[in-house]
């Protein structure tokens, strides 16, 4: 018996990780009779090899984490598994070309927050503006994350990107345009024209939108390609969680007047008035949006969601 982990799947096919090298697998016997999402990738697989290249996969080992598409408008929150054992959420955005955007690195975050998955952000391009990354650096200093400051055209904090990489399982997300290619590219030359080609095969022209591919990385570990991220979205998550899902708010949760409050206008709201001193007040209005647009009914949210 052999171990692998999932990195693609096409149908009632497999792409397995194992021992460095690739192994195209189904799955066997009582396995293939379980519900849908029974494997995914980032799944830890135990196969039967029929040959070298070949080989039936015979169980699945616990997740340790799980990065899911929660389902809105089926009443109890039914999670649609997209990738297993993620271990970090790397957000990147460009210093300039595109400009970043609070709203949408906030909306990552969240989703990371949501699904339980540290995170830290990557500040590239910043030959074009070096005022940028510290800038973001204090946004985000309250709640934690990371700052890497990099520039893939001046070779600048690649080392440090690397070494964050190294033997763990990385969802990346960012709009297109960032340099997130070039990023994987400048650590591991032949990486971007691999996930092109993987885009090309497996994903192109299928309605399964949700498919999330694994790269596996030279130096070990793997990068979950984006569509699986930005088909995650923040759907699904409950309004009166949304609050937690910004980490510099939590000491100030429940200190509020009211037990219920949601942090928008009620008097005697604690967050509110932790909002510039302790954190930037910015933030508080990413978590007004991000509450207006989660708070519909399920039956919109529904439609909306498949639409
Ligand atoms: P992706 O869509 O996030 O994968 O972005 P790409 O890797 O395709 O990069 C988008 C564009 O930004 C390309 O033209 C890159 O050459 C450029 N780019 C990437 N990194 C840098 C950088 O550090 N500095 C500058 N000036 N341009 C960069
Ligand atoms: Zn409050």
């Amino acid at each position: 018996m052999s171990t692998g982990v999932v990195l693609a799947r096409a149908g009632s096919v497999y792409r397995v990780h194992v021992d460095g090298r690739e192994v195209t697998a189904t799955l066997r016997g009582r396995l293939k009779h379980r519900d849908d999402d029974r494997v995914v990738v980032g799944d830890v697989v135990e196969l039967d090899l029929e040959t070298p290249a070949t080989g039936a996969i015979t169980g699945i080992r616990e997740r340790k984490s799980v990065l899911a598409r929660r389902a809105a408008g089926t009443g109890a929150a039914r999670a649609q598994p997209i990738a297993a054992n993620v271990d970090q959420v790397l957000v990147v955005t460009a210093a300039r070309d595109p400009e970043p955007t609070a709203r949408m690195l906030d909306r990552f975050f969240v989703i990371a927050e949501a699904n339980e998955l540290p995170a830290f952000l990557v500040v590239n391009k910043i030959e074009l503006d070096p005022g940028v990354a510290p800038a973001l650096a204090e946004r985000y200093a309250a709640a934690g994350y990371p700052v890497l400051p990099t520039s893939v055209k001046e070779a600048t904090g690649l080392g440090a990107l690397g070494a964050r990489l190294v033997g763990r399982e990385t969802v990346l997300a960012g709009q297109s345009g960032v340099g997130k290619s070039s990023l994987l590219n400048a650590l591991e030359p032949g990486l971007k024209l691999r996930i092109g080609a993987i885009s090309e095969k497996w994903r192109t022209g299928r309605h399964t939108t949700t498919a999330a591919e694994l790269v596996p990385l030279a130096a070990g570990g793997y990068v979950v390609d984006t569509p699986g991220m930005r088909e995650v979205g923040a759907w699904g998550i409950d309004p009166a969680d949304l609050a937690y899902c910004f980490p510099e708010f939590r000491p100030f949760l429940g200190q509020c007047r009211f037990d219920d409050c949601t942090h928008r206008n009620e008097p005697g709201c604690a967050v509110r008035a932790a909002a510039a001193r302790a954190f930037p007040a910015d933030r508080l209005v990413s978590y007004e949006r991000l509450y207006e647009e989660l708070n519909v009914p399920s039956w919109s949210s529904g439609r909306r969601r498949g639409s």
